[in-house]
């Protein structure tokens, strides 16, 4: 395992590499982080990572300052599923002569880029940094964050990046809580209850697919049962994951996508309508 902390040490070990699979992160790995590594690793010549915690996608009042740091222990991780370098940049090497900012319109508009202003901007100018940096043959992103999925998608295609895109579907505690690294925030009886977010979900998704009622009233018991179950619910609703603008019947390209506070701590969530 190789810690490259500058671009140019990147680049001198990119003339190496035949093929690259990349897999951005802001570390505090989990299983999600390692499942994308460990794809990253089988499908391409060499895996490499990166550990960048983007200030630019954090808004004011966010968690930026709290957010969980470990990276001796996430190098050791990413060294154990075969990843073969990661690129560990400080904010100075990646934003100090920067100011340039990739905006992202159209998939970007609602859900969460309605309610994190700037949030996707800065995370398309530092994919789009990192791209140009690690010049990966695919780069590998979980659905876990699916506007993100949807907003990477978009830009790639529009700036004609010759880099396959690769979605990974969400890895989940046993309890149905998807992985993320901001559930340490919680106290383990928190935590298990925040897996209500997945199971309320689970059966708003099926409720939609029975057709029995409208959307509207699926949603309206959704979001009561989320309230009784202590979640403050930001929005619930089905999207085309192609256009992230929500639709009023499923097919195959349809998630039901929710945003949630509980104890404190912001989750989002989504899954597939249709299995
Ligand atoms: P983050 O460190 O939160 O920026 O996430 C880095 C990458 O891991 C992103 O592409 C995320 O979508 C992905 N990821 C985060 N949580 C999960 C999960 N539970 N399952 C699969 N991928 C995930």
């Amino acid at each position: 395992m190789i810690v490259l902390r500058t671009v140019a040490e990147v680049r001198e070990f990119r003339l190496t590499c035949e093929s690259v699979g990349f897999v951005p992160t802001m570390g505090a790995l989990h299983a999600g982080h390692l499942k994308l590594m460990e794809s990253a690793v089988e499908e391409n010549v060499v895996g490499i990572g990166s550990i960048f915690v983007n200030p630019l996608q954090f808004g004011a009042g966010e968690d930026l300052g709290n957010y969980p740091r470990r990276e001796a222990e996430d190098i050791a991780l990413a060294e154990g599923v075969g990843m073969r370098a990661m690129f560990c940049p400080s904010v100075e090497e990646m934003l100090g002569r920067s100011s340039t900012r990739v905006t992202v319109s159209g998939v970007s508009d609602l859900f969460e880029g309605e309610r994190r202003p700037g949030h996707f901007e800065g995370v398309a100018t530092i994919v789009a940094q990192l791209f140009g940096i690690v010049r990966p043959t695919r780069a590998y992103f979980g659905l876990k964050d699916l506007q993100q999925c949807a907003v990477v998608r978009q830009m790639v295609a529009d700036l004609c990046m010759d880099i396959d895109l690769q979605f990974i579907e969400t890895i989940r505690e046993e309890s149905g809580l998807a992985m993320s690294s901001r559930n340490g925030y919680f106290s383990e009886s928190d935590r298990a209850w925040a897996a209500h977010l997945n199971r309320i979900c689970r059966v708003v998704a099926e409720r939609l697919v029975e057709g029995r009622d409208d959307f509207n009233s699926v949603f309206g018991w959704g979001k009561n049962e989320l309230s009784r179950h202590r979640f403050e619910v930001e929005y619930l609703d089905v999207v085309d994951f192609r256009t992230m603008r929500p639709v009023q019947s499923v097919d195959i390209y349809s998630r039901l996508v929710v945003a949630a506070r509980f104890a404190g701590v912001r989750l989002i969530d989504n899954l597939a309508v249709i299995e």
